[in-house]
């Protein structure tokens, strides 16, 4: 060490690795200081998200993880043809939480507060005791008959009833009602029934959305399936939208999605974090729901491991507030020899969607 370097300029990624742990990727990534960051890639065929990391993390060994963005562009910018396709993106915001794990704990603090600090003391989560979301519960025709559209609003009936005139109904769509049916749908809907309605169409087409946004009078919400600033962009623009739902582990990890957050706040746009993680991932994305001025709610599931793979610090409070995720890093303590336990022994297994219409046709789930 020469006397112009200190612990942030001289440390460096040594070593890489990956855990299948279940339907979760956990991505380790191990530092000449002994500081080690833990990272979480989701939603793909664990032992090829696995394989994948172990792959294009060689990129970042060898350099200093400190440099967050810049390893970002190296893995982003690395290959001209794969270059923000799904795989892609999972695994590398999966290796993105690794680093920034990393750098908070070098730091001593959590990941909030290299992220600017905390812009809330607390972080609303649903589901919780007043917020729920419900969905149409699977693949949808494309318009419906009186008695199945009934069936649809009876849903929305039956989540207020369980929350209260002060709680959050969200409906998730799940990008399976089509238009015609959505706009039957859309017309029992009050203005203030629903928080939002999410993925009413199928990412990709600005000009259908713009369509369902005339016939819709609840606010409407997207963004789980679309990637980085460049993705996003487009939608913000066309102002189809009125809440953004980046996901921390799709989208580009804690780097790409507070980048977002901040294109949303310049269109006015309120965050809403999709997040279907364990709490390794759940707690990266909380970092930069903490720290972001313009939230309104976070997605976030118990149980998706046992809760001894990964243990996290934060509670949630009986009005259905989380405590911020305090650190350092991302404040969570991942049991690897568990870990791996877990990941050889499970039965969950990645499967394949396979949603169909009523008559056989493939549908959009
Ligand atoms: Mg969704």
């Amino acid at each position: 060490m020469t006397e112009h370097e200190d612990r942030v300029s001289s440390i460096h990624v040594t070593a890489i690795k990956a855990i299948p742990v279940g339907l979760k990727g956990y991505v380790k990534v191990e530092t000449n200081m002994g500081v080690t960051g833990w990272g979480e890639i989701n939603n793909m065929e664990t032992n090829v998200a696995c394989a994948l990391a172990e792959s294009l993390g060689q990129l970042v060994v060898g350099e200093n993880p400190t440099r967050t963005e810049h390893l970002w562009q190296r893995m982003f910018r690395a290959h001209r043809n794969l270059r923000n396709g799904g795989l892609m993106m999972h695994t590398i915001s999966g290796i993105d939480m690794a680093l920034w794990d990393i750098s908070g704990k070098l730091h001593g603090v959590p990941v909030y507060r290299l992220l600017g600090g905390p812009c809330r003391d607390k972080i609303w989560m649903y589901p919780g005791p007043k917020a729920i979301k419900i969905g149409p519960g699977g693949a949808q025709y494309f318009a419906g008959t009186p008695a199945e559209v009934e069936g649809l609003v009876q849903k929305v009936k039956d989540a207020r009833e369980k929350v209260g005139p002060d709680g959050a109904v969200m409906f998730d769509a799940h990008s399976c009602m089509p238009p015609p049916l959505l706009k039957q749908f859309a017309g029992y809907l009050k203005p203030d029934d629903l928080l939002f309605l999410e993925e009413a169409w199928v990412p990709g087409n600005i000009d259908a959305m713009r369509k369902v946004r005339e016939s819709v009078p609840v606010p409407l919400a997207t963004g789980e399936r679309d990637r980085t600033i460049w993705e996003v962009r487009e939608i913000l623009e066309a102002q189809v939208i009125d809440i953004l739902q980046p996901d921390c582990g799709h989208g580009g990890g804690i780097s790409q999605m507070r980048k977002v957050a901040a294109l949303a706040e310049a269109h006015y746009v309120p965050i809403a974090p999709h997040c279907t993680m364990s709490y390794l991932g759940t707690s990266a994305s909380l970092h930069v729901a903490a720290s972001v001025p313009m939230f309104l709610i976070h997605e976030g599931y118990k149980k998706r491991l046992p809760d001894d793979v990964a243990i996290k610090q934060w509670e949630m409070d009986e009005d259905g507030y989380v405590s911020l995720p305090e650190g350092p890093g991302l404040g969570v303590e991942v049991n690897e020899a568990r870990a791996i336990e877990f990941g050889q022994t499970t039965d969950q297994q990645f499967k394949w969607p396979n949603a169909r219409l009523r008559d056989g046709a493939v549908s959009d789930y």
